[in-house]
Parts: structure tokens; C-alpha cells; sequence
């Protein structure tokens, strides 16, 4: 037994990317938890031909629910409840309760816009209290009501703003409708493995031995995806499958360990955040402009452990600021190991610092050179443990693909990485 479903996303403003989709994640969410597979997310604009096409699309998928966002306004272009109810076969029908409703709320609400002719406002709205015949209503959260139609599939019609669809959704489960079409669910578990540091290509090989090796591999839904360098493995499972999953994970331990940081869903900004409990860190910064000491403040609690930054891009600002000595400058280049390192020890004694970091790179475009492309950015972490204790360093080079931006975004993430492993020892 399963359950199938499927989410059209409606309206222009979302079809044209002027809008970003809020819903079909946020439903695809909801889905998952309820241990009912999402098949399809499809979007259209404000068309009945083409929101009709949607559905008949995912009925012919053999999908055991739809889900429809957007179009419940009073405005004429709000017309999927229409559609609907035509695609179910059942007639429109005025629901008096509902009318009654929705002119409560509307004449509340017209009493702060005196100006306007509440009745033409009332009849705009006496469009949204026509219901399909036999539809069980969902309670407006603004003006509009929702309708679950049951049968197969069952189609249940939400409104289009976020703020508005997530409580009426939630309402939607709770009917007996869509409980009896959501019957066959099965529960999921969901697990995320976080990797830096390893090739698309390198777990693909492991993935396949995995395939070899490991019974009921093919019951696990795996999906990889590169993000901000990191690769993030995110497998789905029956809880009958559960030792698959952990002959997966001893796998993926075995030949990754170093590359593996996170097992338990948990970001880099949150494993540094807690490293950093009871410690206070500065940065210096040239290509990154400060975005790593931004990146840092977004974990950082009420107490703040990020003492300050210092964005440094002339060599005399690195030299007047951090105390860089301009003759290592003349020597290595400003974008060079020696210099990330004199960085991070400048920014440790300005702001009376125990961990600090240090940033030079060349984020481009121009100013690359044969031996330093753009892209080349050096990396120093520098650690003081005890208040006179010495500072110990852990320095690296990269060379990071990508336009100036990526470059930037690109160098935080090594840079929390190399904080990371420099506070748990593993260096
Ligand atoms: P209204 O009564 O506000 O017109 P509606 O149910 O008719 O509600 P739409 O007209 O489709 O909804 O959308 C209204 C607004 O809600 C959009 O302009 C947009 O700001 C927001 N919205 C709609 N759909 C989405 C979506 N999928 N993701 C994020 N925001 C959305
Ligand atoms: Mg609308």
C-alpha cells in the first residue's frame, strides 16, 4: 500500500519567477512527514484550459490526491475553485454559511475603508462562497475558503498566500476526505550525511559498490545534491529498511571519513557555532568582504562571540590594520599563505581574540595570474588556548571555480571547514 499525490502551484506571478514558490516546498514538506509520496509539482498560470490540463495530468498519473495553491480571490482571474468543480463533475453551488462568512469578515474590513462601496465588495465576494456540490468547506483564513472534493483522486484547493495556506492545509488533513485518500500512507525516515571535500564522482563509486554489496540498497531513496561545495546525501527509507541504511552509513564511514562532517542533518555554521561556545573570534577579511563574519553572526547567541572583522583589501590597509609586514608582502604577494597567516594573527591581537581567521584571495575577474588564477584564495585559522598560550595556525590554499560571487560564497564555506577542524583538533 501507498499513497500518491501530486501539488499544482497556480498563478502568473509564480509561472513568470516574479513570485518564488513558497508553497509547493512547504506542501512537499508536509507530504513527506505524512509518509505520502509526492509524484509531481507542476505550475500554470491563471488559465482554466491550463489548470485543467494539470489535473487531468495528475489523475492520469493515478494520483490518490491534489493539491491546488493559489487562485480563491474574489477577482475574476481567481477561478481554480471553477475549475475544479467542473473537472469533478459537480455543479457550483452558493453556500449560504460560507456567504455569510465571508460578508462578516469582508464588512469588518470595510469598516476601515469607508470610502468604498461595500456592496459592489460584497458582490465581488459572494463569488468566492460558491462551492462544488457535496465539497467539504475549509474555514477562510483571509477572505477565502478552501474546498476538499472528495473521490479519486481527491482534490483539495487552497489559497494562494503562504500565510494562508499553511493553517487551512492543516485543517485539510483533518478531514475525513483526505484521510480516506491519504489511507495507504506509509512512514518515512529521513536521514542527511554532509560531506567537504570529496568529488560528486568519488560517491557515485561508492554508491555503486554500495549497490554490490549492501541487501535492500534499492528500497533506499538516495539523492545527492552539491550545494556551496558541500555534498549533502539525503536518503529516504521504510523503517523495515533501517539496517540497509546503516550498512549504508558504515560504508560511506569507512572510505570517507575525513570528508564526512555531519551524520546527523546538522550544518557546519551549527557544528562551528557550538566549537566556538566560550570563545570569542575575529576576522580578517579580503575577498570575502566581510561575509564570513557575517556568516559567523547568524549562529552566534544573545552573548555574541564575534568580537569583530576587519575588511582589508590595499596592502596598506592590511599593513596599517592588521599589522601585515609590507616586506612579506613585496615577497610572497598579498594573496599568499604567509600573508592569510599574519592576517589572522593581526586580527587575534586587535580584538584581544582567541580564534581568528584570516582571508586573501583573488575573487576576479583580473588581477589572476598564471601562478595565482582567480579563484587562488589562502586560508589561516589562528587558535590561542589559555591566556598566555601559544597561537597555533593552520594555513591553506584553494583554488575555488566560479564567477566573483561564487568565489566569495565558496571561500566562507572553507573557511568555516578549516575553523572546524582546526577547534576540533582534527587539523
Ligand atoms: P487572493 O485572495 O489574495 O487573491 P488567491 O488564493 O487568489 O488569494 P493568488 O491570487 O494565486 O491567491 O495569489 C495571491 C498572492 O499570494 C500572490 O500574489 C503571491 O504574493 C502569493 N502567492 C500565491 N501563490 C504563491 C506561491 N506558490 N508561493 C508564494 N507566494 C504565493
Ligand atoms: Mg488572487
Amino acid at each position: 500500500m501507498s499513497a500518491r499525490a501530486g501539488i499544482v502551484v497556480t498563478g502568473t506571478e509564480v509561472l513568470t519567477g516574479r513570485v518564488r514558490d513558497l508553497n509547493g516546498p512547504w506542501l512537499a514538506d508536509r507530504l513527506l512527514e505524512l509518509g505520502v509520496e509526492l509524484a509531481h509539482i507542476t505550475q500554470c498560470g491563471d488559465r482554466p484550459a491550463d489548470i485543467e490540463a494539470q489535473l487531468r495530468f495528475l489523475a492520469d498519473q493515478q494520483v490518490d490526491l491534489i493539491i491546488t495553491s493559489g487562485g480563491l480571490g474574489p477577482t475574476a482571474d481567481d477561478m481554480t475553485v471553477e475549475v475544479v468543480a467542473r473537472f469533478c463533475g459537480r455543479e457550483l453551488v452558493l453556500d449560504t454559511a460560507t456567504e455569510r462568512t465571508i460578508n462578516d469578515i469582508v464588512t469588518r474590513m470595510m469598516a476601515r475603508f469607508p470610502d468604498v462601496d461595500a456592496d459592489a465588495v460584497l458582490a465581488a465576494n459572494r463569488k468566492q462562497a460558491l462551492i462544488p456540490a457535496g465539497a467539504t468547506v475549509l474555514a477562510p483564513v483571509g477572505t477565502a475558503p478552501g474546498v476538499v472534493v472528495a473521490g479519486s483522486p481527491t482534490v483539495v484547493v487552497l489559497p494562494g498566500p503562504p500565510r494562508e495556506l499553511q493553517p487551512m492545509w492543516l485543517a485539510a488533513v483533518a478531514t475525513d476526505e483526505v484521510q480516506a485518500a491519504i489511507a495507504g500512507r506509509t512512514r518515512y525516515e529521513q536521514r542527511t550525511i554532509r560531506m567537504f571535500g570529496l568529488p560528486e564522482s568519488g560517491l557515485a563509486d561508492t554508491l555503486r559498490e554500495a549497490e554490490r554489496r549492501i541487501a535492500g540498497f534499492d528500497r533506499l531513496e538516495i539523492t545527492t545534491c552539491l550545494r556551496r561545495g558541500e555534498l549533502e546525501i539525503v536518503t529516504r527509507f521504510e523503517p523495515a529498511d533501517a539496517t540497509a541504511y546503516a550498512d549504508l552509513l558504515e560504508l560511506l564511514g569507512e572510505r570517507h571519513s575525513r570528508e564526512i562532517f555531519s551524520t546527523d542533518g546538522a550544518l557546519v555554521d551549527d557544528q562551528v557555532a557550538e566549537l566556538l561556545t566560550g570563545r570569542r573570534i575575529a576576522t580578517a577579511e579580503s575577498c570575502t568582504g566581510g561575509l564570513l563574519a557575517a556568516r559567523l553572526t547568524d549562529r552566534a547567541g544573545s552573548s555574541g562571540y564575534v568580537a569583530g572583522a576587519v575588511v582589508a583589501y590595499a596592502n596598506d590597509a592590511k599593513t596599517e590594520t592588521l599589522g601585515v609586514d609590507a616586506a612579506l608582502i613585496d615577497e610572497h604577494g598579498a594573496v599568499s599563505e604567509p600573508v592569510a597567516e599574519q592576517m589572522a594573527r593581526g586580527a587575534l591581537l586587535r580584538f584581544r581574540a582567541d580564534t581568528a581567521v584570516g582571508i586573501t584571495g583573488i575573487a576576479g575577474p583580473g588581477g589572476g595570474t598564471e601562478t595565482k588564477p582567480v579563484g587562488t584564495v589562502c586560508f589561516s585559522v589562528a587558535l590561542r588556548d589559555g591566556d598566555d598560550g601559544d597561537v597555533r595556525v593552520l594555513t591553506r590554499t584553494t583554488r575555488l571555480p566560479g564567477d566573483r560571487s561564487d568565489v566569495r560564497e565558496r571561500s566562507t564555506t572553507v573557511a568555516m571547514h578549516l575553523l572546524r577542524r582546526a577547534l576540533t583538533g582534527e587539523g
